[in-house]
């Protein structure tokens, strides 16, 4: 007996697996991402995608099925990225620090935005003040408007500014007149935007 028909007889004579072992090799592991319990749910993948099926541990397929709309129309690739994703809480694994610096950027790259030339939703420019490092709001931009300052303007020259022009346009220095009551009004109406903004 040669080498050859002893390992030809060892592996004609292995066993037929059990019952039990065909259905554990049957079951595969679960496809959500970094999950290898044993998948004994299906899934369907849905549109685009009919007769097609994730396989899922118990606890993953309830998780799809509370997921299933939001995930309509996504791409299985999408779809994997965002249950991985999820496994975080839907939110980058950042150090307090980073996600700091990583929001002020985003911050920056949004008052970009704001200025970009797409020219679709603002038309204005909102600049950001000196002061407060921030852009500036719509209505802070009016109200310095109203009292003809620029974009620029500290707080400290908003109160001066506001203060001449109630003396320069209250009817105690116009004789009593009142010709410039509406653009007292507006004037006070800016101070009183600004003060409740907290520009000033
Ligand atoms: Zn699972």
């Amino acid at each position: 007996m040669n080498l050859h028909s002893k390992l030809f007889d060892k592996i004609r004579v292995k066993p037929e697996p059990t019952a039990k072992e065909k259905a554990a090799a049957a079951i595969k592991p679960c496809e959500w991402p970094g999950c290898d319990k044993a998948a004994k749910h299906r899934a369907p993948k849905g549109r685009n995608a009919e007769g097609q099926f994730w396989n899922y541990c118990t606890a993953h397929v309830q998780e799809y099925n509370k997921t299933y709309n939001y995930f309509d129309g996504m791409k299985d690739d999408e779809q994997a990225a965002f249950r991985k994703d999820a496994q975080t809480g839907n939110r980058p694994t950042w150090k307090l620090g980073e996600a700091a610096a990583v929001f002020a950027g985003a911050r920056r790259r949004q008052a970009k935005y704001i200025e970009d030339p797409l020219n679709i939703l603002i038309k204005e420019k909102i600049k950001t003040n000196a002061k407060h490092g921030r852009a500036l709001r719509r209505n802070e931009l009016d109200a310095l408007g109203a009292l003809g300052l620029p974009e620029d303007a500290k707080p400290a020259e908003v109160k001066s500014k506001y203060k001449t022009l109630v003396k320069r346009l209250h009817p105690d220095a116009n004789q009593g007149s009142r010709a410039n009551e509406d653009t007292l009004n507006a004037v006070i109406k800016a101070y009183d935007t600004l003060r409740a903004t907290g520009f000033v």
